[in-house]
């Protein structure tokens, strides 16, 4: 059984032959796989032939009597046309006089003679071969071995054409391979010549997530295993039969489904690679539906195909898994509703895109980022089409990375480094740190294209020159730089300022009332209840203070928001530009932090001097940081301030922080103010400049 021929094989179904002009368009896809080997041209009997020859009525033969003989008048000419039409006058009378059950397999051997018969005047060395004798029902090695040795006997031929369809079972009576069944024969075909090419020419491009006859918005499926084609042809999708899956994958061919009438249009490669994990395609039988997928969460599918029928009202039965797909049931005049809002929720969502994150810093922000992401993860993909995947997590010493699962902290090194070296691409760099250097490598992650999303304001209230650079390298490189977070915590502030200055809207003042720890204290200050330095010793105790207290005190914290949101509007201050309206003496901030307390008990006259001064205005102290226009471009200044009731921080509470906005295009300021901290309203913070 030795070949050294390459052969291709081509089977064209029913509606690819139906009349003259779709058999041209054979002809034509024939001629040109001819130049690569020698063809097996199998063909269907014309559509609607074999439902006619079923039905066996006086009318159907005759309508189908006079189409072969119209489609013959129109494809030949002179003394060939009246050849051909003996020809298959020939098998017309054969026909009428064939047993009854026999009379179906006259479709096939028309369109066959037919298609044969215009190869050879074409001038191509064309041989005929009879299906009846070379298939044998239910034995495919007899079938292969007749199929050799036919085509072994004819050398010189350049295309053979069979009849697809027909048999004889082994007793020798003539038979079928069963509705559908020439694309069986042409998989017989090319598995007993170990074809080079096995190509089943219908009328949709390929196999399609679902019936395009029924679902318009289908799509083709460029390839798909043997196992996902046999699933779907089994289960009632009606491009493919089902047993010619088995012999093309034992013989270890690639079963290509093309569309006759786009020859070079979309098409299906089924083979032995396996399927990508997700869904591929819908079949239905009957009112059976069936969704076939691999790799895929059936609880997810389960859910997807309820909430898409709940949503069209259409009740369905009986659905559950079944061998890696899910099927189910429905009342048959809901049936297409039923696949088109099937096919929708499967197949029409866009595609979900991964990012992956690589955060840096391990404390409370950063797990609850963590937990927030994982608590969020179905409904940010639902709103935004985005997956959020923590690939990268560190520490100030270790790091770790895996871009297929849960990162541990375990690797000693440059976390930066190993980022730019593993992050894919659309990747996002998370700084929750409170680190003072790791804004020096932000350059470097933004120039290899990472993004950058930060909540750490020391990263931001660096030198201009610096902050002007990272600006540079996130615009240069296409990538996003964002660190609403580092100020007022999740309120919109800086969105706004920067807002603002994008419609040319020049800045009058900006009034912050964002330093948390201050303003606790002042809130909660009241002379002869507690002392200035007892709230102060306090608020350290509770850990809300900077490791030194002095550090809040010189308001260094307010100071960095006032930089951030001034360099937002367009100012571009520098820290020694701000004044800041000392609290208590230079002497001491140096010196011990016991010694510092003690001074502070001493200036307790002063402080409630301070107090009952604005409370006999009616005013409140707040530590206010201030930016507002001068003669000369802006001032800023930072310190305890008394606002009256009708100033928008009057009423402030714990940890709540406030700006106002003056700005030259509107009278009234902007007054954004709500909870200004807190790891929470920080992470859902950072979740919404990843998600921007
Ligand atoms: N002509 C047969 C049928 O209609 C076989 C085929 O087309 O595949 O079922
Ligand atoms: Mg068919």
């Amino acid at each position: 059984m030795f070949l050294t021929k390459a052969y291709r094989v081509l089977k064209f179904g029913g509606s690819s032959v139906a009349g003259a002009t779709a058999m041209s368009g054979v002809l034509d896809i024939v001629e040109r796989e001819a130049e690569k080997g020698t063809v097996i041209l199998v063909s269907s009997a014309i559509s609607g032939c074999t439902d006619a020859l079923l039905d066996g009525d006086a009318a159907a033969l005759e309508s189908i009597v006079d189409r072969h003989n119209n489609i013959v008048r129109r494809l030949f000419t002179g003394s060939q046309r009246d050849d051909v039409l003996e020809r298959i006058d020939g098998l017309f009378a054969q026909m009428y006089a064939a047993p009854e059950d026999e009379k179906v397999t006259f479709g096939e051997l028309l369109s066959t003679t037919i298609l044969c018969a215009k190869l050879e005047t074409e001038g191509y060395a064309v041989k005929w071969l009879d299906s009846r004798d070379l298939v044998v029902k239910g034995d495919e090695k007899e079938t292969f071995g007749r199929i050799v040795a036919a085509v072994r006997e004819c050398p010189d031929t350049e295309i053979f054409v069979a009849p697809g369809f027909i048999c004889r079972e082994v007793s020798g009576k003539v038979s079928t391979l069963g509705r559908g069944g020439s694309d069986y024969s042409a998989a017989l075909f090319a598995a007993a010549v170990k074809a080079e090419s096995l190509q089943i020419w219908t009328d949709v491009p390929g196999v399609m997530t679902a019936n395009p006859k029924q679902v318009p918005a289908a799509r083709t499926i460029p390839r798909m295993s043997y196992k996902a084609a046999l699933d779907m042809a089994s289960h009632g999708a009606k491009v493919l039969y089902a047993p010619t899956v088995a012999p093309a994958m034992e013989a270890g061919i690639d079963i290509e489904i093309r569309n006759t009438f786009a020859p070079n249009g979309q098409f299906t490669v089924i083979g032995a690679e396996p399927d990508a994990p997700g869904w591929i395609g819908i079949a239905s039988d009957g009112d059976n539906i069936r969704v076939v997928g691999t790799g895929v969460s059936i609880e997810d599918g389960i859910r997807t195909a309820q909430g898409a029928l709940k949503r069209a009202q259409i009740a369905a039965v009986d659905m559950q898994e079944k061998d890696g797909g899910i099927t189910l049931s429905v009342r048959h005049a809901v049936l297409e509703n039923a696949l088109l809002a099937l096919h929708k929720a499967y197949f029409q969502v866009l595609p979900a895109k991964l990012v992956h994150l690589f955060v840096a810093g391990d404390g409370a922000v950063a797990s609850a980022l963590r937990q927030m992401i994982k608590r969020t993860a179905a409904n940010v993909k639902e709103r935004t089409g985005k997956v959020l995947w923590i690939a990268g997590r560190a520490n100030s010493k270790k790091y770790g990375i895996r871009l297929d699962g849960e990162p541990s902290i375990n690797v000693e090194g440059d976390y930066v480094e190993a980022v730019i070296k593993n992050a894919p691409k659309g990747s996002l760099f998370i700084d929750a740190t409170n680190s003072h250097t790791l804004y020096k490598r932000y350059v470097e992650l933004l120039e290899a294209g990472i993004g950058i999303i930060s909540s750490n304001r020391r990263s931001l209230a660096v030198p201009m020159e610096d902050y002007r650079a990272m600006q540079a390298a996130a615009r240069e490189n296409g990538v996003p730089f964002r660190y609403e977070t580092t100020v007022g915590a999740a309120l919109p502030m800086l969105g706004s300022i920067a807002q603002g200055a994008n419609s040319l809207d020049k800045v009058v003042s900006i009034e912050a009332v964002v330093s948390c720890t201050m303003n606790q204290i002042l809130g909660d200050y009241k002379p002869g209840d507690s002392t200035f330095a007892s709230l102060l010793l306090r608020a350290q105790k509770a850990g809300l203070t900077e490791k030194d207290p002095r550090k809040d005190l010189g308001g260094m914290d307010a100071l960095r928001k006032l930089l951030i949101l001034s360099r937002e509007a367009g100012v571009e201050l520098e820290e020694k530009d701000i004044e800041v309206l000392p609290l208590v003496p230079e002497s001491l901030l140096r010196g011990s932090v016991e010694a510092f307390y003690k001074g502070l008990e001493g200036l307790e006259p002063k402080f409630a001097n301070l107090y009952s001064e604005a409370t006999t205005k009616g005013c409140r102290l707040r530590f206010v940081a201030k930016l507002e226009k001068a003669a000369r471009g802006y001032k800023a200044s930072i310190g305890i301030r008394k606002v009256a009731p009708e100033h928008p921080a009057f009423n402030l509470k714990g940890t709540e922080n406030a700006i106002i906005v003056s700005s030259a295009l509107h009278p009234y300021p902007l007054v954004i103010q709500g909870p200004g901290e807190g790891a929470l309203e920080a992470a859902s913070s950072i979740l919404n400049d990843i998600l921007r």
